[in-house]
């Protein structure tokens, strides 16, 4: 089933889902089950994976010199959407990324997705890679989420980048797009951002799954915004809890949000690993009820591997 139509169904009621990684090249898909497992009695109805382009690795050779070699760290992404929608009986919606990807790769993927009944797609550019410095787009691929969209959007209309291909099977995505409260880092202001987000949603974008945020008000901000704008499908809120202490700097420098004086002024007080997990877990519990209760369509919490923290969270709130 469509995301957009489980929302649908829902009607008031708020939904939760959860987003996985992929394990390290090397590891095994036990790891993604160990996730999942204690958190699939919440009844997530869609569980979305996400995507990792390959990476620059400097290697040291024999002869002394480095080597720039490029390395995909995580593959796997449609692989675990196919064994998560055979084991539990929901919907995976994998990431797909500009970033890596020619139009053909594109379409290749689409038509594997197609193929096993995968009908929900997370569209987003990617970031740049390391020692890149900027997003670059493989050659033939798209510079942005928007033309990604549009190429979803076509197939489903059953057009396809072989113009001689007639009568084609038409897919049936239901795509979502990435929103950021506190901005992209790149866009120059909020009102520029929101044009770009406006044109992917004019494009054919069903629904917006926001980047993290520790504010609610800039949540509900953007919301007000995209409505303004005439932003009208569903805006779901992305959810991950602080609990360790360089998050407290990681999580701003990479992600380029702001963490809440109140928020910050407690963890840099706290004194043990547990005291600071307990603080960034509790402030998740009532960011998580305080968007309840303004009925979101529903909650999608950011993982990274950690089960026995969302339980708590979905414990608490649900
Ligand atoms: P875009 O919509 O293309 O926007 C990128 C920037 O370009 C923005 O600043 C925008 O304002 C600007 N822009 C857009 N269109 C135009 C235009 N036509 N002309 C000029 N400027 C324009 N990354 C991964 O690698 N794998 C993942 O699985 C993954 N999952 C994510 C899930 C969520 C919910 C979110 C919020 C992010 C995720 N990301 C992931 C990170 C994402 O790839 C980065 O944030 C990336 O930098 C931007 O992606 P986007 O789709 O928002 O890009």
């Amino acid at each position: 089933m469509k995301v957009t139509e489980y929302f649908k169904k829902a009607k008031d009621q708020t939904l939760i889902s959860f987003e996985v990684l992929p394990p390290l090249k090397g590891g095994g898909m036990q790891a993604i089950f160990d996730t999942l497992d204690p958190l699939m009695e919440f009844k997530p109805p869609f569980i979305d994976v996400t995507y990792h382009r390959e990476e620059f690795e400097y290697k040291r050779q024999e002869s002394g010199y480095y080597e720039k070699t490029a390395i995909r760290k995580r593959p796997g992404t449609v692989g675990i959407c196919a064994a998560i929608m055979h084991r539990y009986g929901v919907d995976a919606v994998p990431h797909l990324i500009c970033g890596g990807f020619t139009k053909e790769d594109t379409e290749n993927a689409l038509i594997d997705l197609h193929f096993l009944n995968i009908n929900n797609v997370l569209a987003i550019r990617g970031d740049a890679r390391k020692f890149d410095g900027r997003f670059i787009a493989e050659e033939g691929g798209h510079e942005y989420a928007l033309d990604l969209v549009k190429q979803i959007a076509d197939m489903n209309r059953g057009k396809y980048l072989d113009s001689d291909i007639e009568n084609a099977s038409k897919t049936d995505f239901c795509i979502g797009i990435a929103g950021y409260p506190e901005k992209h880092f790149e866009a120059p202001n909020m009102e520029i951002d929101l044009q770009f987000l406006k044109a992917k949603v004019d494009a054919g974008a069903d629904y917006i799954v926001t980047q993290m945020f520790f504010d609610n008000q800039s949540y509900f901000n953007f919301v007000d915004r995209c409505r303004a704008l005439g932003i009208n499908i569903p805006i779901v809120p992305g959810l991950k809890p602080i609990t360790k202490k360089y998050q407290l700097s990681s999580i701003p420098r990479h992600f380029y949000i702001n963490l809440p004086e109140a928020l910050a002024k407690e963890l840099m007080n706290a004194k043990t690993v547990e005291a600071y997990r307990e603080i960034g877990i509790e402030w998740c519990i009532e960011q998580s009820k305080g968007l309840k209760a303004k009925g979101v369509p529903c909650l999608h919490y950011y993982t990274m591997g950690d089960s026995a923290t969302f339980r708590r969270i979905a414990e608490a709130v649900y």
